[in-house]
């Protein structure tokens, strides 16, 4: 039987904290910023030492870190992603998504961050980025955040 996230999620104990949220995305292929969401639940866990994770429950969207500064960095990174894996190439998979499987798997459905005086650690430049690929659609994010 498939692992149900529903009864995992909103699970607080002692330096452990799991959430999840929802993310509305409009285009087929779009980068959400996700980071305020994720620092507030760190912020919520009082964990001041550990480790965040964020993962994607879904074959067709992914997580990365990447500059937030210029916005034509992550149009740069969604244009080269869609010259690399062309939609419709001639896939066998078909229910005819199988460019947004691609992309997923490359760009990753987790992304592990270092958490310190109960902040992410992230440098000046850089975001968390909720990745579509097969929009739009209303996706899950689970944040985990561990005490180290
Ligand atoms: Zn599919």
């Amino acid at each position: 039987m498939p692992f149900n996230i529903k009864d995992k999620v909103e699970i607080e104990e002692e330096g452990n904290m799991i959430k999840e949220f929802t993310v509305k995305t409009s285009r087929r292929n779009e980068f959400i910023d996700i980071t305020d969401r994720v620092a507030n639940i760190v912020r919520e866990s009082g964990i001041e030492e550990g480790i965040c994770t964020v993962f994607i429950p879904h074959t067709t969207a992914g997580v990365t870190i990447n500059e937030k500064a210029d916005p034509n960095v992550v149009r740069d990174i969604i244009s080269a992603l869609e010259k690399l894996v062309p939609e419709g190439a001639g896939y066998r998979h078909l229910e005819g998504n199988s460019d947004s499987h691609i992309k997923s798997t490359l760009v990753g459905a987790s992304e592990k961050l270092v958490v310190s005086s109960n902040r992410l650690l992230l440098g000046t430049w850089q975001a968390i980025f909720f990745c579509e690929f097969d929009g739009p659609r209303t996706r899950k994010c689970i944040v985990q955040v561990i005490k180290a």
